[in-house]
């Protein structure tokens, strides 16, 4: 029997969670550990100056008052049973793309899956679709989530980031990351005793038109699945650095 845990960063009582989970039980034994509350753009957070409340609000259902890398953190080393085999995190409301990845607080519970060393998938939903939009994307993730244990089986521990098109998709292609700006993002406003305070919006975006990267490949109505590696070494920009006169020489 397959362990899957169950993840998202909208919170534990949201549809997309419902359907991921729903869609998880075909291949599994499936927990649900989610935050309480919406924690999106928590990114990769890890509570460590409060204590974490849990309630099983139903079984193999935890509400945790943290964040996604607090509830895979707890989820792997508490509420389940034996080795884990597959983290899920989604089916976010919006798009996690590009350079949202680091923002994103869906990614890094999949992110937070492998780096404790399991297969992890994080889904996100574009928003603007039909009502069918969320089905589409629970089945296909079945199907994915599938293949993706038959890897795991094999010895491979994928880490990757789906985006689903808003609507029915022409198909599925890998990516890679491309290029996003938030245009007008941050507003600028007063009170009414006249103190001024901002507010960050992520709405009206502009993404660099590349070929094959997530943005370009969703925006043309397909499914978008990149592949990521928790190693950000520049490996190329380390080479070039080593003719700056402070650094030793390699061995
Ligand atoms: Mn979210």
């Amino acid at each position: 029997m397959k362990r899957i845990l169950v993840t998202n960063d909208d919170g534990i009582t949201t549809t997309g969670i419902a359907r991921l989970a729903g869609a998880m039980a075909d291949l599994g034994e499936v927990t649900i550990v989610a935050p309480d509350r919406e924690m999106s753009a928590i990114s990769h957070a890890l509570t460590l100056m409060r204590p974490l409340r849990v309630k099983e609000v139903q079984p193999r259902w935890f509400a945790v008052g943290g964040t996604p890398t607090d509830c895979v953190y707890l989820g792997i080393n508490k509420f389940i049973d034996g080795p884990v085999d597959l983290v899920v995190s989604g089916i976010n409301r919006g798009a996690n793309l590009a350079q949202d990845i680091h923002y994103s607080g869906t990614v890094a519970g999949a992110v937070e899956g492998r780096i404790l060393g399991i297969a992890a998938i994080a889904f996100s939903q574009i928003l603007g679709g039909d009502h069918g939009a969320l089905d589409r994307a629970a089945e296909f993730a079945r199907e994915l989530a599938r293949q993706v244990l038959d890897a795991a089986e094999l010895g491979e521990r994928p880490l990757l980031n789906v985006n689903f098109p808003p609507a029915k998709a022409k198909g599925v292609k890998l990516t890679h990351l491309g290029t996003r700006h938030y245009i007008d993002s941050l507003h600028e406003r007063a009170d009414d005793n006249g103190d001024r305070y901002f507010w960050i919006e992520g709405s009206s975006v502009h993404y660099e038109q590349a070929k094959d990267t997530d943005c370009q490949v969703a925006e043309e109505g397909y499914i978008s699945v990149t592949p990521l590696q928790l190693d950000l070494s520049d490996y190329h920009e380390r080479d070039a650095m080593h003719s700056w006169p402070m650094f030793m020489e390699p061995d």
